[in-house]
């Protein structure tokens, strides 16, 4: 199995290439040269076993099935819920996908867990270590921090908005006592932290010294991981299915499209990517234009996102794998802060199964005190702006599957002020409350970022 570059000038390379990459040299994000035909769960199969059998597909001779078998079994051993991806029903025709039931009661756990296992034996192969830079918009950080807390091979430095993610997700970070993790608290948005992870990797020379590495939605691995649970709905379930996606960075709407181009949905593909007031991505599905806007604070930080880095993965899909027009696009965006797709990009669009809807902040508060009258449940506000947009949908003869992408817990404050109730604790982020926070605050520049690394780097070597 071989992966290129969305831009089209970087050399292929093989999983492990493309995965200790994270961004490919040119700019570009890895893709698989074609994508893997997989046969749908077994009855009988576990979740991590049909983890291990996909995954299989992306990694070639890079992890061995019988490798990765092990690799998955102790990454969803982690899992409160046995099943990783439970399905609950709350209303005649939808369900909610939990994907919360990791150790940071998000659903970045599922594909962190999972890659933080992948990187060690990776590394123990080459003998090489790593410097693993992230940028978080609240829970990607968390289920980093817990994957590779202690981890042999790796360091991580973690960088978030300072002041824009809520404190239960920040403890999850900046806990751990690990001596590899350091947190940065960026003086600014998730964009300028995610642009200065972008620039950082632009630099190769910095890249090789330091041996960069990122794990953001950007690495493949992270969306391979991801396409596992539509797999295993779509078994549970049967039928046609309609899936409505909290996004920000889509790299969990990106995995429902890798899943069903794998054959995996056989029932086709529909997905709506919900996105809060921060509605880049509509405007995009919705006028053709890519353009910039400046992230405004919502009640679902995790999704304050004006720049969705995945969208260019689908991109390359939908111009028919131009990495030319692909290239093109980006530089004419970068330049002038906005850039049309091209034309048969547009009306490939349409036809993906693919859309996007924005919903405003006083929609998704309402939805969760609505949510909670009529089930006795709480939800976190990211997956309330998904069940918001699903009771819009028109009524079809499908079956609508909404993910649940953070337990209400992560949220308490948001939570509280919406429906007048605490959100309960489970035991995990209880023990939070009793460890010291390690966090730095840091000027929001590539300058001061990676004079931190380096830093690092000379202490840890
Ligand atoms: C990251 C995140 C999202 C957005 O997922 P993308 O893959 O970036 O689209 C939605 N909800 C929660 C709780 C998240 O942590």
């Amino acid at each position: 199995m071989k992966y290129i570059s969305t831009r089209g000038q970087a050399p292929s390379t093989d999983f492990a290439g493309a995965c200790l990459a994270g961004l490919a040299p040119d700019g570009g994000l890895y893709v698989p040269e074609s994508f893997p035909q997989i046969d749908p769960p077994a009855k009988g199969e576990t979740y991590h076993e049909v983890a291990a059998r996909i995954l299989s597909a992306f990694t070639g001779d890079a992890i061995p099935l019988d490798d990765l078998k092990p690799l998955c079994a102790r990454a969803y051993g982690s899992f409160a819920h046995q099943c990783v991806a439970p399905l609950t029903q709350w209303r005649q025709d939808a369900w909610l996908m939990e994907l919360h039931h990791g150790p940071t009661l998000a659903f970045k756990d599922i594909a962190m867990q999972i890659i933080a296992q992948i990187y060690d034996y990776l590394l123990d192969k080459s003998g090489q270590r790593m410097m693993i830079v992230c940028a978080t918009s609240g829970d990607t950080g968390g289920a980093a921090a817990a994957a590779f807390a202690g981890a042999k091979n790796t360091d991580l430095v973690i960088l978030h908005p300072h002041g824009r993610i809520s404190p239960v997700q920040r403890m999850f970070m900046t806990t751990t006592g690990a001596s590899n993790i350091v947190n940065l608290a960026l003086d600014g948005d998730f964009d300028d932290c995610q642009a200065i992870v972008k620039d950082m990797f632009g630099d190769r020379e910095f890249v090789n010294r330091v041996n960069l590495s990122g794990v953001n939605s950007i690495n493949w691995a992270r969306v391979a991981a991801q396409s596992v649970y539509y797999a295993t709905v779509q078994a549970a379930l049967g039928g046609a299915l309609r899936f409505v996606v909290p996004s920000g960075n889509m790299g969990d709407a990106l995995a429902g499209y890798v899943a069903a181009r794998c054959g995996l949905l056989s029932g086709g593909f529909e997905a709506v990517c919900a996105v809060n007031a921060n509605d880049a991505l509509a405007r995009l599905f919705n006028t053709g234009v890519m353009s910039r806007a400046s992230a405004v604070a919502t009640p679902s930080p995790a999704m304050d996102i004006s720049v969705p880095s995945n969208f260019e993965r689908l991109l390359f899909e939908m111009t028919g794998r131009d990495a030319d027009a692909v290239r093109t696009t980006y530089d004419t965006y970068k330049q002038a802060g906005e850039a049309p797709l091209p034309e048969e990009a547009v009306s490939r669009l349409k036809c993906s199964g693919l859309s996007a809807a924005s919903v405003s902040n006083d929609e998704t508060m309402g939805e969760m005190a609505r949510f909670e009258q009529e089930t006795g449940w709480q939800i976190c506000p990211h997956t309330a702006v998904g069940t918001f947009h699903a009771r819009r949908l028109p009524d079809a003869d499908v079956k609508t599957v909404v993910l649940a992408t953070a337990a209400a817990a992560k949220f308490p404050e948001t939570v509280e002020e919406a429906t007048g109730r605490k959100p309960v604790m489970p035991a995990r982020a209880e023990a939070l409350y009793q460890h010291d926070e390690v966090f730095e605050r840091t000027e929001a520049s590539i300058a001061a970022v990676r004079a931190r690394i380096e830093q690092h780097v000379g202490r840890s070597r």
